[in-house]
């Protein structure tokens, strides 16, 4: 099953000419789930994937620069006569935050269900958990972390059938856990295999929560705000140098690290820069990059640039708003 991260606004605070600010859609398989949502953020979707009727949106926490690009998009939303309803998460707070932009929002064509989610809730899914939890930021802020359950073992025919198994239905039977013929599915299978792990971040300083949650992750999604010689600055406001955040994805031992959330005034390559000799397998997305989370035992997390592969297949092809 496909995973991947498509970075839809990487700058952080305010936009500048290059990123957009704070967007990001995980897909999963036929799933499309969009955190954050800055101001901007319905242009960037239309100039990679398209406007999707998301069914999901989660924030982070109500700061503007993660929140602004809401109202725009839900009322392109019914300019276009949706009709799907959608369900918006945030930490508590979210039903004040409703009550600021509901006057801007004005009459919907679609449900729209407010869930708050405090930190340690975990949302079931098939296949994985969404799970929320405290960072460190000005007030409440979440992070998310997307835990894949394990995956079965690997099936082995040839161990199956010099246990007398004969080839067809009972193969099948032996894979989806039934005993047959007295032999076991722990006889023929492999060990599971462990499941895929994400951890986005959102804004926070380096926090212990990131280090235990992300521990071991394929990928941390961490904020790199600032450089170290702002560190001072960086703690006041509770945002991330990239050294920071660097050493935080060595002490979790994450896989892959990926720096978003950059100030205007960064091109992004001094952020690598200075995250690399802490942590090597860090990378600075630019806007519409994408990083692909293949199965483990079938590599590492890949960056794939925008500007190095052929446009974002537009995924939906919603006719154009009568206003
Ligand atoms: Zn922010
Ligand atoms: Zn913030």
């Amino acid at each position: 099953m496909d995973l991947d991260v498509l970075f839809v606004g990487t700058a952080g605070s305010a936009p500048s000419a290059r990123r957009g600010l704070p967007a990001i859609v995980v897909r999963r398989g036929g799933e499309r789930l969009l955190f954050d949502c800055g101001e901007g953020t319905q242009r960037q979707l239309m100039r990679s994937i398209g406007l999707l009727d998301f069914e999901e949106i989660f924030l982070t926490h109500y700061h503007a620069d993660h929140v602004l690009g809401l109202p725009g998009m839900l009322k392109s939303f019914a300019l276009r006569q949706r009709e799907r309803p959608l369900t918006i998460y945030g930490p508590p707070g979210l039903a004040s935050f409703w009550r600021l932009i509901d006057p801007i929002v004005g009459r919907l064509p679609f449900k729209i269900t407010l869930q708050t989610i405090a930190p340690n809730d975990e949302l079931q899914r098939d296949g994985y958990r969404l799970a929320a939890y405290e960072v460190d930021h000005r007030g409440l802020a979440l992070g998310y972390a997307i835990v894949e359950s394990p995956r079965p073992g690997v099936f082995d025919p040839d161990r199956a059938q010099s246990l007398g198994v004969t080839p067809g239905p009972d193969f099948g039977r032996l894979q989806r856990g039934e005993t047959v013929d007295g032999v076991r599915p722990d006889q023929v299978m492999g060990e599971p295999r462990r499941g895929r792990r994400l951890v986005l971040a959102g804004d926070t300083v380096p926090c212990e929560m990131t280090r235990l949650v992300a521990y071991e992750a394929d990928l941390l999604v961490h904020e790199a705000t600032l450089l170290e010689d702002e560190a001072q600055r960086a703690w006041e406001t509770r945002h991330s140098t990239a050294l920071g955040a660097a050493e935080l994805a060595a002490a979790a031992h994450v896989t892959m690290l990926a720096l978003t959330h950059v100030s205007p005034r960064y091109a992004g390559r001094e952020l690598e820069e200075e995250a690399r000799p802490a942590f090597e397998n860090t990378v600075v997305p630019r806007d519409f990059d994408r990083i692909e989370l293949p199965f483990p035992e079938r590599g590492e997390p890949q960056l794939v640039k925008a500007s190095e592969r052929p446009p974002e297949r537009v995924e939906s092809a919603a006719p154009d708003p009568v206003p």
